[in-house]
């Protein structure tokens, strides 16, 4: 291993082999991540809170563990946590005006599982306000810088958890996925991460975006981290009524770099004219890598993918108008001065919400009015059947599904905001996973001309997980594509 102030730049399970045969520390290794975080902060913006004086005593608490014996795979380890999570004594935001001053009671049932586990929290990570967003300049506390190029966005809504693992501030981090808010950002910083099956992850605890759409997911730097991180945030949870209550798999061991037989479906409608032609490219020679190992290319088709970003955007946001409703000032977060009930709650909206979070909340309002239900909401739950439907098709022939992740690579900071429909296309390639509940993992699989990370997204079935994650690893095994450090 190279110097202790690179220790930031191991894998999760490297960095957990040296803390269990006490070759590093669990204070040594947060220190150099806080010191990491300290100085490309002020360019980066990644994190909103950075919880410096919780993480040293968490580590040290991790230390004396380690050293009883016995410890988990994640004690001790520096993670970034997504400021949408509850936790306990320090602020969540959701990158909000309403919630600037929020500390929650009590923990979400991930940071509870990840404390159990000994893991360290170096902070809460920057994101889109409420989530709502492909490119985390939706923030109330200024935009995460990609750390490939600091002119460029992180990706969203999750831009600053996965910018973090890029830049090394931290080993890992969570983020949230309901239309790609994991997936996009991952591909844009050019690390891994893995929405998982609707209802595989608790979300207790997690502030309700799109619930029927909402999940937890890790980022990391290797998918052999991701299925670490995942096999300790999955499983069923009683404060959740939507979880499932399968039994975890050990995630790591489905990881055999075995894929000779795979069958991996390449669906017509996620290789279409208007995108960066040099991502199409990538993830073609990442096809033509899969079958070198042996997999076998299926072509399939999805038909109903056009509709998917309309239907989307009529249940997300009909779902966020409801759950948003909760934010009136009185229950939680900042309150304006007013004079009386009506205008306090109108005052504190008007006031603690951002612009793209009131076009969401009137949006669905609309879709879900008197005389607009059948013509608008209904229509998209009908439509998100057919998405499913297209989906439980495919999987007759094949066992994933490979497509690019976005149909472009990180693009400059202020390109899209004026324009909120071609910000919401950035999402076309990983909003119908949402939709249809299944699991999908992104991860690195080449570059740009301007040396930015390009993503490759492998579908699985429901609860297909170990499969995505062994599709994923064989690729990242093969070496075709060796990860680049960013330029920060
Ligand atoms: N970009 C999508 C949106 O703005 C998805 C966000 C997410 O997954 N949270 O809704």
């Amino acid at each position: 291993m190279s110097s202790s102030t690179e220790l930031n730049r191991l894998t999760i399970a490297d960095a957990a082999a040296l803390l269990h045969k006490r070759e590093i520390s669990s204070a040594e290794l947060t220190r150099v991540c806080l010191d990491r975080i300290a100085a490309v902060e002020p360019q980066l913006n990644a994190f909103i809170t950075v919880t410096q004086k919780a993480a040293l005593e968490q580590a040290d608490a991790a230390d004396r563990r380690i050293k009883g014996g016995d410890a988990p795979p994640l004690c001790g380890i520096p993670l970034g946590i997504k400021d949408i999570y509850a936790t306990k004594g320090a602020t969540t935001t959701c990158a909000s005006k309403i919630l600037s001053n929020f500390v929650p009671p009590f923990d979400a049932t991930v940071i509870a599982k990840l404390r159990g586990e000994g893991a360290v929290f170096v902070g809460k990570t920057n994101m889109d306000e409420f989530a709502m967003g492909s490119s985390t300049e939706n923030s109330a506390f200024g935009p995460t810088k990609n750390p490939h190029d600091l002119t460029r966005v992180a990706g969203g809504s999750s831009g600053g958890s996965a910018a973090a693992v890029a830049a090394g501030e931290c080993l890992g981090a969570l983020g949230t996925d309901t239309g790609g808010s994991i997936r996009e950002p991952a591909s844009f910083c050019g690390v891994t991460g893995i929405k998982p099956t609707y209802s595989r992850v608790s979300r207790y605890g997690v502030v309700a975006y799109a619930s029927s759409l909402d999940q937890v997911g890790p980022f990391a730097k290797t998918v052999r981290d991701a299925a670490i991180l995942l096999r300790a945030l999955a499983g069923h949870d009683p404060h959740d009524s939507t979880c499932s209550a399968r039994p975890v798999p050990d995630y790591e061991r489905a990881l055999t770099g075995d894929v000779s037989g795979l069958r991996i479906g390449v669906p017509k409608e996620y290789f279409v004219a208007g995108m960066d032609p040099t991502v199409e490219r990538a993830v073609r020679e990442a096809l033509k890598c899969y079958e070198a190992m042996g997999a076998k290319l299926v072509d399939i088709t999805l038909p109903h993918t056009s509709y998917a970003i309309a239907c989307y955007y009529l249940v997300a946001t009909a779902e966020a108008s409801a759950n948003l409703a909760r934010y009136d000032g009185i229950r939680y977060g900042v309150r304006a001065a007013a004079e009386d009930m009506i205008s306090l709650y109108e005052m504190t909206r008007a006031q603690g919400f951002g612009a793209e979070v009131k076009r969401r909340i009137m949006l669905g309002t609309f879709a879900l009015s008197a005389g607009y239900y059948d013509a608008y909401y209904l229509k998209a739950m009908k439509v998100r059947t057919l998405i499913r439907r297209d989906f439980d098709c495919a999987f007759e022939d094949c066992d994933v599904i490979v497509t690019p992740v976005a149909p472009t690579t990180a693009f400059k900071l202020g390109e899209k905001m004026n324009d909120p429909l071609t910000m919401y296309l950035s999402d076309i390639f990983t909003i119908s996973v949402n939709l249809a509940g299944l699991p999908g993992l992104a991860i690195p699989c080449g570059y740009d001309a301007n040396g930015l990370p390009i993503g490759m997204q492998i579908i699985g079935a429901p609860f297909a997980e170990e499969t995505i994650l062994r599709t994923g690893d064989a690729f990242e095994r093969s070496g075709a594509v060796i990860p680049r450090r960013p330029a920060l």
